[in-house]
């Protein structure tokens, strides 16, 4: 489960430096090891660094513990690192605050070596576990990018972000790779698997901001949403894709559009408002697509007008 070459990462804070030293001692072997003394930096640090176990004081100037837990379960970057407090309050009553305050686990000082060690092991070895199984639940079998489940998700989550952020668009491509059922009929489907993944290698290698998003949302169905990009940006975007993909040569003799594998995509973007709904967008994007491989395929349809219609008949 753990890894030589890339240890997990623990969080160690204590105000007293010599606290610090004694855990360090027991546990710089097996994992890297992250420290501050100040609990006020605990957030932004753990945000930054996402370490894997937060080992926490709880008696500090400033802000305890406790507090610092809270904070941290108070955040969605930061709600999923486990969290052992570190005491010399051993005291029953103490150890409940430290549960109810999300943390995991209580260990008392003075350190018990070999205690600390294993109750440290346990919660990251759970901690990773639990990592990878949310990455398999949200990853598409065959491509390894996001699946069906993850598009939903993180479209959801970013209308609402967009919303709250007031002006600011959110776009989506629909992407239908063209007469891919001949394909599969003539190469077989394990070329077909493969085609697919190449495609969606290049998609994603094509998604140069890590707040956009491109996902396999069927058969040979994938789907990108793109943050804070205008109509004409994803228009951008899609053109992009259309040429990295032509510049793969999947050679497809039973293609009508062309010899090599060619995609057809539908482009909408919108500024979502509390009036709309999220489905606006997505039926626009699916129009688009629709009407891209009606009209001949191999090319990119964008939601100009149907979409401000939309826009309009829904207010
Ligand atoms: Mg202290």
């Amino acid at each position: 489960m753990i890894r030589a070459e890339e240890k997990p990462v623990i969080l160690i804070v204590d105000d007293e430096t010599a606290n610090i030293e004694v855990l360090a001692k027991q546990l710089s072997a097996d994992y890297r090891l992250l420290f501050t003394t100040d609990p006020a930096k605990v957030c932004q640090l753990a945000e930054q660094k996402d370490p894997d176990l937060i080992l926490l004081d709880v008696v500090m100037p400033g802000m305890d513990g406790y507090e610092v837990c809270r904070n941290l379960q108070g955040r969605d970057s930061t709600r999923d690192i486990p969290v052992i407090f570190v005491t010399a309050m051993g005291e029953e009553r103490y150890e409940a605050i430290g549960f109810e305050a999300g943390g995991v686990d209580y260990i008392t000082k003075p350190i018990k070596p070999f205690l600390l060690r294993a109750r440290v092991k346990t919660h990251v070895e759970l901690k990773l576990q639990n990592d990878m199984l949310k990455q398999l639940a949200s990853q598409d079998g065959l491509t390894g990018i996001a699946n069906r489940r993850r598009l939903d998700e993180f479209l959801n989550h970013e209308w609402g972000r967009a919303i709250r952020q007031g002006n600011s668009n959110l776009a989506v491509i629909f992407i239908d790779v063209d007469y891919f059922k001949k394909y599969n009929d003539h190469y077989g489907h394990q070329a077909g698997d493969e085609c697919l993944k190449q495609i969606a290698a290049a998609l994603a290698a094509g998604m140069e901001r890590k707040t956009d998003l491109v996902a396999r949302y069927g058969g040979e169905e994938f789907a990108c949403v793109l943050p804070n990009t205008s109509l004409q940006g994803a228009i951008h975007k899609a053109e992009q894709i259309q040429r990295s993909i032509a510049s793969l040569h999947i050679p497809h003799q039973l293609s009508d559009v062309s010899d090599v594998v060619t995609l057809s995509m539908g482009v909408a973007s919108l500024v979502p408002r509390k009036e709309n709904k999220i489905e606006t967008l997505i039926n626009a994007a699916d129009q688009m697509l629709y009407a891209a491989k009606r009209g001949g395929r191999n090319q990119v349809r964008y939601a100009g007008t149907v979409l401000s219609e939309a826009l309009a008949s829904a207010t």
